[in-house]
């Protein structure tokens, strides 16, 4: 069976969708104003909103083909709950996520969840912790095949050939296919989790803190690996992190998240060197020096801001030193500051 045609079939449920832009510059992914709140109700027989929690709050960025965006930010930030929005891991409150494909923008937020199936091959997740992401009960064998055969994209002789190849483009070999898997490391496993995540060639990949649990000389395998097979298949990744010298050293360009909302996105050098957003300088002061001599900073005095009850103005202004009246009770919008989009009363 070929993969291809069962592809274009799979998209024929969406010929009504718009074609925004077919141009070569279209990006990937357009995000526009997406958001997730989660209401709180009272207990109780008459159950009554109390409180909402805005996990990811009007969140606006493009992403282009072969790119790697990061997205950063502290426990809390909303950068999980937006990376699994884009992929409707969960539903989004509003907003719209539109993916291009084969040249036709289709908006994920609106799809119906019945007709969801046939677009998740062109977008993939790579989870954080590769041990309970891959059901320990099957062979790499059965873990690489079953998307296909849900999918119907290959079969028989195609599928096992295409499990082999893809083995070895993430650095294991055949003969590992019938191995479970606890029987690898660490990094294996996370490796067999990219190849999970290609194997049914997506577009788009959110790789949620996909190192952090590995050890480091292990991350920067895995790292490497990423790089080699974005260039190798043209992928595009969103990279969600905690860690800023992962993200320096994969990310072509940064955005940075606090409570909710997009605070910063710049490209990854100039966010390095001359970051905007105090949350950002923060963020960067706080990275450990490897000198022991040398006393660290605290980058960010405080709490990260309680989603379900933001402070009003800029969320971050209980932290910031940097805070003026009008950052009380005026939220500030994202605008263009030199090679930046900053979110802040001071630009
Ligand atoms: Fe600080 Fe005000 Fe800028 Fe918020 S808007 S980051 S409080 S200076």
């Amino acid at each position: 069976m070929s993969t291809e045609p069962s592809r274009t079939d799979s998209l024929n449920a969406y010929e009504a969708w718009p074609v925004l832009n077919k141009g070569e510059d279209a990006p990937l992914l357009q995000v526009r104003n997406l958001s997730k709140h989660y209401p709180i109700f009272s207990k109780g027989f008459f159950k009554q909103q109390v409180a909402l929690v805005k996990a990811c709050d009007e969140v606006n960025f493009d992403l282009k083909e072969g790119e790697t965006l990061g997205v950063v930010g502290e426990s809390g930030s909303g950068k999980t709950t937006m990376g699994r929005a884009i992929l409707r891991a969960v539903d989004p409150t509003h907003g719209s996520i539109l993916l291009n494909i084969e040249g036709r923008y289709i908006d994920l937020a609106k799809v119906p969840e019945k007709l969801l199936k046939p677009l998740r091959p062109h977008m993939q997740m790579i989870f954080q912790d590769p041990f309970s992401s891959l059901n320990p009960r099957m062979t790499v064998r059965d873990i690489l095949a079953e998307p296909m055969m849900i999918h119907q994209l290959a079969s028989g002789r195609e599928l096992e050939d295409r499990i082999d190849e893809l083995l070895r483009q993430v650095g294991l070999k055949p003969e590992h296919r019938i191995r479970y898997p606890h029987a690898f490391s660490g990094g294996q496993r996370q490796r067999i989790s990219i190849a999970r995540a290609l194997i049914m060639k997506p577009k788009l990949i959110v790789a949620d803190e996909a190192v952090s649990a590995l050890d480091v000389s292990v991350q920067a395998q895995v790292i490497n690996l990423m790089r080699e097979l974005q260039q190798e298949l043209k992928l595009t990744y969103l990279f969600v992190a905690h860690d800023l010298s992962v993200v320096k050293h994969i990310c072509d360009r940064v955005a940075v998240m606090y409570g909710g909302r997009l605070v910063e996105l710049a490209d990854t050098e100039t966010l390095f060197s001359s970051p905007k957003h105090p949350y950002t300088k923060g963020l960067l002061a706080s990275v450990p020096n490897p000198n022991p001599r040398i006393k660290m900073k605290l980058g960010i005095k405080g709490e990260p801001a309680d989603p379900s009850s933001l402070p009003s103005g800029c969320a971050f202004h209980s932290r910031c030193e940097e805070c003026f009246d009008p950052c009380k009770t005026i939220r500030p919008e994202i605008t263009q500051a030199g090679n930046s989009l900053v979110a802040c009363h001071l630009h």
